[in-house]
């Protein structure tokens, strides 16, 4: 049985798919969406022997070395162009997502979803699809563990450029007349706002109190620049604050 986060993962993978798995460790995910017959054929790529290894075994044991390949190197370059249709890639920093994306960006050729789970750096994953034009469908935040993980899936869609700058236009909270920029949107996700839920708020939380503590070192020095920053971090903290106060 997959934990909580890789079950919101698969169930982000539409029937019938060529799935990538890009840092599978264990390659789980593959393994139970072959099983559960979602997937029709997958990739388990890693980059690391160890865990290469754990793929392999675990792909074996389960017979399914026929429809999972476990491919040993770095990032996209285990897969051929139009070799898959969805693209997952979890449990890593969003700046390595992206550098991974980047890297291998002719492999996304004939990829129609992506889906992604930084454990960090939500916003550099979604500045990056917007650059990129792929357009965000679904977002999931969820907590595990006492660990809290988002989920975006993005797919390539007509006018994705008309679509982003709709998802990410300026918008108006109701109720509050609180206005939210399209900053807070990449940062906070422009689905996540719409649908709050207790895992939500407790990042939101939990990232104002990262900032308080910057702003409290920040204010223990003397120097000029660092006072300019604390203002800016303080306004910060002012504005999650409204937002949340908002939502909730
Ligand atoms: N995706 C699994 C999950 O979400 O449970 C495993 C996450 S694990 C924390 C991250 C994995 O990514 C590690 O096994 C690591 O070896 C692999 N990895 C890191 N950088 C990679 C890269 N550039 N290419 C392929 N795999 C990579």
């Amino acid at each position: 049985k997959l934990s909580a986060r890789l079950q919101q993962i698969a169930d982000q993978i539409p029937a019938g798919s060529r799935l990538a798995d890009i840092g599978s460790d264990h390659a789980l995910l593959p393994v139970s969406t072959v099983q559960s017959g979602i997937v029709i054929s997958a990739i388990a790529g890693e980059v690391n022997p160890g865990p290469f290894q754990a793929a392999q075994k675990q792909v074996a044991e389960a017979g399914l070395s026929e429809v999972i390949s476990v491919r040993k190197g770095n990032g996209l370059e285990v897969i051929e162009p139009g070799e898959v249709d969805v693209i997952t890639i979890a449990g890593m920093g969003g700046s390595l997502i992206v550098r991974i994306l980047t890297e291998g960006s002719e492999k996304l050729e004939g990829v129609s979803r992506l889906v992604l789970q930084p454990n960090i750096g939500e916003d550099v994953v979604r500045r990056w699809l917007v650059r990129e034009g792929w357009y965000l469908v679904e977002e999931h935040i969820l907590e595990e563990d006492g660990k809290i993980y988002e989920i975006l899936t993005a797919e390539r869609v007509q006018n994705a450029s008309e679509r982003n700058e709709q998802l990410y236009a300026e918008r108006e909270l109701q109720g509050c007349g609180i206005g939210l920029s399209k900053e807070m949107l990449i940062s906070m996700g422009p689905y996540l706002v719409e649908k709050t839920n207790a895992a939500f708020f407790k990042k939101w939380q939990g990232e104002i109190a990262k900032l308080e503590r910057i702003r409290k070192s920040l204010s223990e020095s003397e120097l000029e620049a660092s006072k300019q920053k604390e203002k800016a971090i303080a306004s910060e903290i002012e504005q999650i604050k409204e937002v949340l106060k908002c939502l909730q």
